[in-house]
């Protein structure tokens, strides 16, 4: 270490090494997440409450809510201020057209000041009449002003003060002794006060507040330096005037006009720079910014001035004509201050137009935003709720027994699983109810209908058979000695037999109508609808003759089995019953049994007795 140098203090943070480093901010992180999560930990819960407490149309009416209320105010806060931003541009626009009007007033009250201060010095009554049509012009246009534009009641009374001091004389008459200089300043206060009113125009509209970055300067330069600059050339309008009509300078007066030159070429100088750095500030102001069109009337009244007065052996040059040459050069300056206000003006339209443009893409987009928003949120809440009202329909159908009703939601979201899930449901119910059915209404053993669906059935077909005045026939068919089959073989080949029995039986009917049910035991029921007796006795002789033919195997031992059958047909009117038809049939089996078994019998019931009608082998 060099002598003297003082030791380098680490703070202990840096020092500390790589791995410290890395493990404090890992534990910064977890510090950080740990702060993040808590207020979700907490806050959770209640939220979570809410939601599951509301219906879905407030759920999306509370959600939509908190992201649509803040963008209503930004949106609003934002068109607001543009608005105010618009109204701004507004005002300035009218405060530099006050600024174009009062350069007029300007210019014509400088004319006014240099015709009274010439009345004053040269004691000269021909000024009277010309001092009097200024004043003329003068409150014409500050009548005309007020008139015109909307001012402060600060500016009001600005304006008043001028109009007074327009009609006094601010050089009056047993002040002639004073300094030209001093009586320059003393007619010069008037249009000062006019000077007070720009400045408050323009400060007030916010031109000359710094708000306005992009003209500033321009402003700045049209307002203070031009006012300087036709101060200067008034000065030596007014002294070159007097010493030309005098005849001679005094010694004050070679004071006064060096140092009037001096001063100019000082504002000239100034000048240059000022343009030069406004020039680079405000580049699209450059056209105008062009330092002849500047300093060209003030060269020339610094060339006069010297050529007239100070270089000048005797005095030859005119008053009058010296004092217009001057007035012109004051004119060029404030033709060239209305200008640069109009140029001002311009380029705040462009803003204008410009921030309005902002203005409507602003107001479109917003429009746009809400619309996209309000149709997203309209058919998102659509969405859901057509498809939560199918679904409620749809398992409202299912718990109805309705299977038929499906469900297609059409969407590719969650609820649309919940769609596919409820289907699968359905299938799987309505599979588990015809199983459940079937089971309900099939003999076990057999495998044909049980008694309770054959009781239905036979109910249901005789109420068709009256409605369709048709027939309907029913076989009543009872194994013949069953028993003995039971007692010498076992009763589960006495089961085999049941059961192939009612396989055979099953494989005979060949119409769907057609139905073979266990009427209980070895008995077995078959409905025929729309079949007359002929073809009952038909039918029932090909089963007869077929059960004959069959031979049943049960463990080795073939088992042959014949059946009688009982066979009835009614066509069923007004007074009949169920009964009727199972009566006949029932008693038509008992008369095959009695004559012999293996046979089908008919019986026809005449008033009191039944004849029968037997088919034997
Ligand atoms: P018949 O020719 O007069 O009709 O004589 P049968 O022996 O067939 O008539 P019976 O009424 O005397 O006997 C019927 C028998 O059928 C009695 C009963 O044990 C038997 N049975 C009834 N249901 C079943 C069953 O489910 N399985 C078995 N194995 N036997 C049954
Ligand atoms: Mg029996
Ligand atoms: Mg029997």
């Amino acid at each position: 270490m060099l002598q003297g140098q003082p030791e380098l203090v680490i703070p202990s943070t840096f020092r500390a090494g790589r791995g410290t480093a890395s493990r404090d901010s890992a534990k910064l992180t977890e510090y950080a997440s740990v702060l993040c999560g808590l207020p979700m930990m907490l806050l959770k819960n209640p939220f979570l409450g809410l939601m599951k407490r509301l219906r879905f149309a407030n759920k999306f009416l509370l959600v939509t809510a908190c992201f649509a209320l803040p963008m209503f105010f930004t949106s609003a806060s934002l068109l607001i201020e543009l608005w105010q931003r618009i109204e701004a541009i507004q005002q300035q626009q009218n405060a530099a057209l006050q600024m174009v009007e009062m350069s007029n007033m300007a210019q014509e009250m400088e004319n006014l000041r240099d015709l009274k201060l010439l009345e004053f010095l040269l004691l000269d009554s021909g000024y009277l009449s010309k001092v009097k049509a200024q004043r003329n012009i003068i409150n014409t246009r500050l009548n005309a002003f007020s008139d015109h534009f909307n001012l402060t009641p600060f500016q009001s009374t600005l304006l008043a003060s001028l109009k007074q001091e327009t009609g006094e004389d601010t050089v009056s008459p047993g002040m002639e002794a004073i300094p030209m200089k001093l009586a320059f300043e003393n007619a010069h206060r008037s249009l000062e006060a006019l000077y007070e009113l720009q400045s408050s125009v323009l400060v007030q509209s916010g031109l000359l507040s710094g708000q306005r970055q992009d003209i500033f300067g321009i402003v700045n330069l049209a307002n203070e330096e031009l006012q300087a600059i036709t101060k200067r050339i008034a000065e030596v309008r007014i002294s070159g005037a007097f010493y030309l009509r005098v005849g001679y300078v005094d010694a004050s007066g070679v004071e006064l006009l060096d140092q009037q030159y001096r001063d100019l070429e000082q504002t000239i100088s100034a000048l240059r720079s000022v343009l030069a750095n406004l020039s680079v500030t405000y580049p699209e102001f450059s056209d105008l910014l062009v330092v002849e069109h500047f300093i060209e009337p003030l060269l020339l009244v610094k060339n006069a001035l010297d050529t007239d007065l100070m270089q000048a052996m005797t005095l030859t040059q005119k008053s009058t004509e010296f004092e217009v040459f001057q007035k012109n050069n004051i004119d060029a300056v404030y033709e060239l201050q209305r200008h640069l206000f109009e140029r001002v003006l311009a380029h705040l339209q462009q803003v204008l137009e410009s921030q309005l443009i902002y203005f409507g893409g602003v107001i479109a987009g917003l429009t746009l935003l809400l619309c996209v928003f309000m149709l997203m949120f309209l058919a998102f809440y659509r969405s859901v709720n057509s498809a939560l009202k199918s679904l409620r329909l749809f398992a409202s159908e299912v718990a109805q027994g309705r299977y038929e009703t499906s469900v297609d939601l059409n969407t590719q979201d969650e609820l649309n699983e919940l769609a596919v899930a409820m289907e699968q449901m359905r299938s799987q119910l309505k599979t588990r109810e015809d199983k459940l059915y079937a089971l309900s209404t099939t003999d076990a053993l057999t495998g044909v209908y049980n008694r309770q669906y054959f009781d239905q059935a036979v109910s249901k077909e005789i109420e068709r058979a009256r409605r369709q005045a048709t027939t309907v026939a029913l076989l009543f068919l009872d194994a013949d000695h069953f028993k003995q089959i039971n007692d010498t073989l076992g009763h589960l080949a006495g089961d085999a037999v049941l059961s192939e029995l009612g396989n055979v039986l099953k494989g005979s009917i060949y119409r769907a109508t057609d139905m073979v049910a266990r009427y209980g035991g070895e008995e077995f029921a078959i409905l025929l609808p729309n079949t007359n007796l002929k073809g009952a006795v038909t039918f029932a002789e090909r089963i007869r003759e077929t059960i004959e033919k069959h031979s049943i195997l049960f463990e080795d031992e073939i088992i042959t089995i014949t059946v009688s059958i009982g066979v009835a047909a009614i066509r069923p009117d007004r007074d009949t019953l169920v009964r009727d038809l199972i009566a006949q049939a029932d008693e038509a089996v008992y008369q095959a049994k009695m004559t012999g078994r293996n046979r089908c019998c008919t019986l026809t019931q005449t008033s009191t007795t039944l004849e029968v009608k037997e088919s034997a082998p």
